[in-house]
């Protein structure tokens, strides 16, 4: 496998040159099941795992490897298997809070150049969904695209394209149906060599019929890893990460129920630029645009200029990103008082 294809770059080679020097080879995650993972490397494509140090020294979930990652491998089993020391460090990542009550980052897929973020036109279409997916694929710096799937099931479409694209000015949407194969050209030619494409939305919106169409059959049949799981069973298990002949790769997100935001304050300012721009004629600097005097924004709202649904979407986020906050500093503060307790209670016995 030609790396270049991969995504791999002058950048990257230079990032991995210490560690190149020391005798790792690189690869870069396919699947991530657990605490097992396939990636794909120079010579083709195996299970791989992480040392026992690594597992160790991470602080976090979000440190583990991820689909899309690149890391720093060394072959055995006559180079059938890897051991993953190290994951390189990353360009960019799409997270969301963990779903369950606990406070920590998931990251879903790293070292995106592009996110697609799909819904379909029946009854999954939903501007404030678009919104709140528009957020988080803002923060981690990565470009949205958003396609509006099966257009077949809903051809008068086109108001709904428009809205789309009234959320923000240079939003590139694109309508396709990938039953009739209908737009799909144009999609195809959004896809770059060298380049890496996620796929994120609901399930049962099309992503993984749209990636199969963009790979093409071939690829589809190939796409199915055997395994042996823990308890030696043969399980088949879906590639998440596809590497097109032509260059380029193509991940599927599955099974994404809750879209909780995790730390978004720049995504939230790129994605409402509008109320941002507005806010700024506030009389309050601090202004929270829900009782106060003279706000710009509440205004905007009477006039119409700033849809109702949009501003109500924008507090509740701004809400939950606030209770979020203060949540991870509780939590922080707990932990470095369970630390000084802990250093305490070993300085009194010295
Ligand atoms: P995913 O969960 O987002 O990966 O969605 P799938 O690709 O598994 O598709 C979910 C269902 O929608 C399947 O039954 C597909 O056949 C169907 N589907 C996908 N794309 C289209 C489309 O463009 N039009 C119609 N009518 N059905 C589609
Ligand atoms: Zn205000």
């Amino acid at each position: 496998m030609d790396l270049k294809k991969l995504g791999w770059d002058d950048h990257l080679e230079k990032v991995f040159s210490p560690l190149k020097s020391v005798g790792y080879s690189v690869g870069r995650v396919t699947i991530e099941n657990r605490d097992r993972y396939q990636i794909v490397t120079e010579i083709g494509e195996c299970p791989a795992e992480v040392t026992g140090k690594f597992m160790f020294s991470a602080d976090s979930a979000a440190q583990f490897p991820k689909v899309g990652d690149w890391v720093a491998v060394t072959m055995f089993d006559a180079e059938q298997k890897a051991i993953i020391h190290e994951v390189l460090p990353r360009k960019t990542k799409f997270s969301r809070k963990a779903p369950g009550k606990g406070f920590e980052e998931q990251v879903i897929a790293a070292n995106l150049d592009v996110i697609f973020i799909v819904q379909s036109l029946d009854e999954n279409y939903n501007l404030r969904r678009l919104e709140r997916y528009l957020v988080m694929v803002h923060e981690n710096r990565v470009q949205p695209i958003v396609v509006l799937n099966k257009t077949d099931l809903c051809p008068e479409y086109e108001d709904r394209l428009t809205a789309v694209r009234n959320l923000m000015p240079d939003l590139t949407v694109v309508a396709v149906s990938a039953k009739t194969n209908s737009g799909l050209e144009t999609l195809r030619s959004l896809i770059k060599a060298e380049w890496t494409f996620a796929f994120i939305g609901s399930s049962g919106v099309g992503k993984s019929s749209l990636i199969n169409q963009l790979a093409g059959e071939e690829i589809f049949k190939t796409a199915e890893v055997r395994e042996i799981d823990s308890r030696g069973r043969h399980t088949t298990t879906r590639r998440q990460l596809i590497v097109l002949p032509t260059g380029g790769c193509l991940i599927d997100t599955p099974g994404m129920r809750e879209l909780q935001l995790w730390q978004a304050e720049e995504g939230m300012d790129e994605t409402f630029a509008d109320i941002d721009r507005i806010s700024t004629d506030c009389h309050f600097s601090d202004c929270t645009h829900t009782s106060e005097i003279k706000c710009a924004v509440l205004a905007a709202v009477a006039s119409g200029e700033l849809p109702q649904g949009r501003y109500q979407n924008y507090l509740k986020m701004r809400k939950e990103l606030a209770h979020l906050e203060t949540t991870i500093n509780k939590e922080s503060f707990l932990e470095r008082k369970r630390k000084d307790k802990i250093l305490h209670r070993e300085i009194n016995r010295i």
